[in-house]
């Protein structure tokens, strides 16, 4: 402005100075034109102001006189403003990010309850599409009379379970946690515990299991404790005596066998898996097989067809205790004169297979999927017969797992079944060197 105002006071006075020594119209008209282009050069400085103003993003222009002064200070305002708007909006996409990066879905609703945003999760958890959905109702959403009932609380000191289907009709065990935030907005976690749940549901189901089991045999020994102690010794001859303790031996090896059996899964689920050392297969399976006859006592056929040369990379000790459950149940499921036969041999693709068939009762189609589950037996009552505690399956299966092995079954009412373990190429081994 200074500037300005000199160049006005340099003019008037040049104007003065040519009226003055010419005519006072030639001071008159030289003033007016100074003051004219003045205005003329204002007027295109203001145009070009004028068009910067409407777009901020773009440089000021280049000179525009006095306008300089006032525009420059702007221009670093706007500078300095739009660098931290670019810092807030980087902030800002962070956040987006690290909410869509939680495993837990997360759901923001205003005052009245309505979704104001949600992340990827949310909408896997809860069937939301924020498209659809902004703006609508979260009871509408979940249609819970819980949650409705949940929400309706003043305070929210522990989360609440919901089993919820979403539009891809898989039901899931929901754990949701409400929140107040802000000025009377809220927040909505979910997370899916679905697993959890079956976990839960299976630990239960494996205690009620093992107690039932456990009750049964231990019920039968306490009764016959109960009457050898109470019935006077001359009431009860030396054969009686001997019966009623051969009937505890037999409970108490069942619960020997149990407790076995349940400490091997025990063990096979804690441990490491360990790749294992070269395991001559022929010769575990001829110790089952021996033991096996012993338990047939002559009342099967049994046909051998077991390769010398094929090792696997194992651990021997949980293989020994597949091999045997298999050949063990073959024996203890085939009515006397039954035919099994044993094979290990290694298949056109480079497996190595251990099968197991027999020709005794099979089983149903709708039972093989359940075999390998604890305590699954599809008849209790001969498996208890037989010595069975319903976990050699369950074994076979967790040894199959660890050896990254498949067991498979066939079977047919009637007709019989193959069990079979198939060892991936990987695992065979040619026999070491001598
Ligand atoms: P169990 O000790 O009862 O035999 P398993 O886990 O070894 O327990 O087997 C589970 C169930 O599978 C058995 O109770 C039986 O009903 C069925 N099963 C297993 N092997 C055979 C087989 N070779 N033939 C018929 N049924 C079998």
């Amino acid at each position: 402005m200074p500037k300005t105002l000199a160049y006005i006071a340099l003019w008037m006075m040049l104007a003065m100075a040519v009226g003055y020594w010419t005519t006072p119209t030639a001071g008159w008209v030289l003033l007016t034109a100074g003051l004219s282009l003045m205005v003329l050069a204002s007027g295109r400085q203001l145009t070009q102001i004028r068009k910067w103003v409407t777009d901020f993003s773009a440089s000021p222009p280049a000179s525009v006189g006095p306008w300089d002064e006032i525009i420059a200070p702007i221009y670093r305002e706007i500078r300095r403003n739009s660098a931290h708007i670019k810092e807030l909006d980087q902030h800002i996409d962070n956040i987006m990010l690290a909410a869509e990066a939680l495993p837990d879905g997360a759901i923001t609703l205003d005052a009245d309850m309505m979704v104001t945003w949600c992340n990827k999760t949310a909408c896997t958890h809860t069937g939301l599409d924020l498209q659809k959905d902004r703006n609508y109702s979260i009871f509408n959403i979940l249609r819970s009379p819980e949650f409705n009932k949940y929400a309706r609380q003043s305070t929210w000191p522990e989360p609440m379970l919901l089993h919820h289907t979403a539009h891809d009709h898989v039901e899931r065990a929901l754990q949701l946690q409400l929140t107040r935030y802000g000025a009377d907005q809220y927040l909505v976690v979910t997370r899916d515990v679905t697993q959890v749940e079956k976990l839960e549901t299976t630990r239960k189901d494996f205690v009620a299991n093992v107690s039932h089991e456990l009750r049964t045999p231990l019920t039968v020994l306490s009764g016959f404790l109960e009457t050898l102690h109470d019935i006077p010794r001359e009431e009860i001859s030396d054969e009686q005596r001997k019966h009623y303790l051969d009937l505890m031996m037999q409970q108490a090896s069942r619960m020997q066998a149990i407790v076995a059996d349940l400490l091997t899964l025990s063990t096979l689920e804690s441990s490491p898996t360990q790749a294992g050392e070269p395991v001559h297969m022929k010769e575990v399976i001829d110790r089952a097989l021996e033991q096996a006859k012993l338990l047939s006592a002559g009342q099967h056929v049994f046909v051998e067809n077991i390769a010398d040369d094929l090792y696997i990379k194992g651990i021997e000790t949980e293989l020994a205790s597949a091999v045997s459950n298999l050949l063990t149940n073959a024996i203890r499921y085939t009515p006397k004169d039954g035919t099994i036969t044993t094979s290990w041999y290694l298949t056109e693709s480079g497996l190595a297979c251990y099968s197991v068939q027999d020709t005794g009762i099979g089983i149903a189609a709708q039972d093989i999927p359940r075999l390998t589950e604890r305590f699954y037996r599809v008849d209790r009552g001969r498996s208890r017969a037989t010595g069975g505690t319903g976990l050699g399956l369950a074994i076979t299966k967790h040894v199959a797992m660890r050896h990254n092995a498949e067991l498979h079954i066939q079977s047919r009412i009637g007709a019989g079944s193959i069990f079979s373990l198939e060892f991936p190429a990987s695992r065979v081994m040619t026999p070491p060197s001598p």
